[in-house]
């Protein structure tokens, strides 16, 4: 199995007729998309338990089509578009396991492109229903693993573009600013008490938002640091921990969006500073807490990272500091009622929530702080002296 990218595929300069003019066209109807759009709320959760420690969710479920996705598929259009990569009628192509597939559609159908994406077979009724309403089409494949590889030969078959989240995620968000989530985050928390947070947690897919994040701190050299919290099966951990990129991890992630068989070309460990690995039960804990608390129901990485930012808030308690805590919401729980929600398919999976959230709720009303174990480590490559 070929872990690594297929090449990137150049479209045929002799083929479809190249007027400059639709993708000026195109590239104005997905900006003028944005203008329309209000930026997300970051929400401050209320937990007086831990007075001095604020914690904010960047709510990112509230996009039109769902999830921090829709954020990726737009970078990914205008990379694309400003790449010469897609031009009038260019058939676009994607791997995916469901949310990057349903914003992608809601900008193919934008720009008046065929889209098609290619997917795992037990992706939920729900996503391949939202693909389609936005005219999409979606190719079952019954191999996850070999994913990449067919969604590749589709485009080829298709002369098509690849979209190719995995590897481009990171180069296709403008990191400098451009009103990214890192720059959008600083700046909703200027009004706040503490307005530079100590921790910035988010989950890794393809790793894309983390290195926007990363890289963003580094250049307006703000103190702030970034843990990436990772889930079972999933190659991201062990990579940072080995510095070994090549590692591999066999059985699919239970948390859709995040956890990945390989270590995604997008995902940059250069600019985190730390990552947990969070045991799935945990991860469902988290989520039905938040949900509770928020009276809104979140989606499974949300839990991810909300876990990892509660053990992150108790280390500071322990320590006597006060400060801020921000992380996403990256995606509603109504897309998982079937799923993390029912407790059928948890008991199926062997998930036990139960005792992670007696110990998670002790701790969010009472500062009781968390001791169950969390495999943690930090950035072997920088030891700024600071813990
Ligand atoms: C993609 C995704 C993530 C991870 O974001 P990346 O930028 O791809 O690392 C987390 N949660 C959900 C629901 C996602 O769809």
């Amino acid at each position: 199995m070929p872990m690594q990218p297929l090449p990137f595929r150049q479209q045929d300069p002799a083929a479809p007729a190249y007027r400059r003019g639709w993708v000026d066209e195109a590239v104005a109807a997905i900006e003028a998309d944005q203008c329309r759009t209000a930026d997300t709320h970051l929400i401050r959760l209320i937990v007086p338990a831990l007075a001095g420690i604020d914690i904010y969710l960047k709510d990112e479920s509230t996009h039109p089509t769902g999830s921090l996705k829709h954020r990726l598929a737009r970078s990914l259009f205008l990379y694309a578009l400003c790449n010469g990569h897609i031009r009038e009628g260019t058939p676009v192509i994607e791997a995916s396991s469901g949310s990057t597939a349903v914003s992608e559609a809601y900008f193919a159908q934008m720009i008046d492109v065929p889209f098609y994406a290619v997917m795992p077979r037990t992706t939920s009724a729900e996503k391949i229903a939202a693909i389609e309403h936005y005219g999409g089409n979606c190719h079952l494949i019954d191999d996850g693993r070999a994913l990449y590889a067919e969604a590749a030969a589709l485009a080829a078959r298709l002369n098509g573009h690849y979209m190719d989240q995995f590897t481009f995620a990171e180069r296709a968000t403008d990191w400098r600013g451009n009103n990214n989530i890192a720059e959008s985050i600083f700046t909703q928390l200027k009004g706040e008490p503490r307005p530079v947070p100590d921790w910035i947690v988010m989950g890794a897919g393809t790793g894309g938002t983390s290195a926007t994040i990363g890289r963003y701190l580094r250049y307006r050299q703000y103190p702030t640091r970034l843990c990436v919290a990772d889930v079972e099966h999933s190659a991201f951990f062990d990579c940072f921990r080995n510095q070994d990129r090549t590692q591999v991890c066999e059985r699919p992630s239970l948390i859709e969006g995040v956890g990945r068989p390989r270590c995604e070309p997008s995902f940059v460990p250069g600019v985190v500073d730390r990552m947990m690995k969070i045991p799935d039960a945990a991860t469902i804990a988290a989520m039905n807490l938040l949900t509770r608390r928020l009276r809104r129901a979140v989606g499974g990485s949300t839990g991810t990272n909300f876990l990892t930012l509660c053990r992150l808030a108790s280390e500071m308690r322990n320590a006597g500091e006060t400060g801020s805590l921000v992380t996403l919401i990256c995606d509603s729980g109504e897309r998982y009622r079937q799923t993390y929600y029912e407790p059928q398919w948890l008991a199926a999976r062997g998930l036990d929530p139960a005792p992670y959230e007696a110990e998670l709720s002790a701790f969010l009303e009472t500062g009781k702080p968390l001791s169950f174990t969390i495999a943690d480590v930090a950035n072997p490559q920088n030891s700024r002296g600071d813990g």
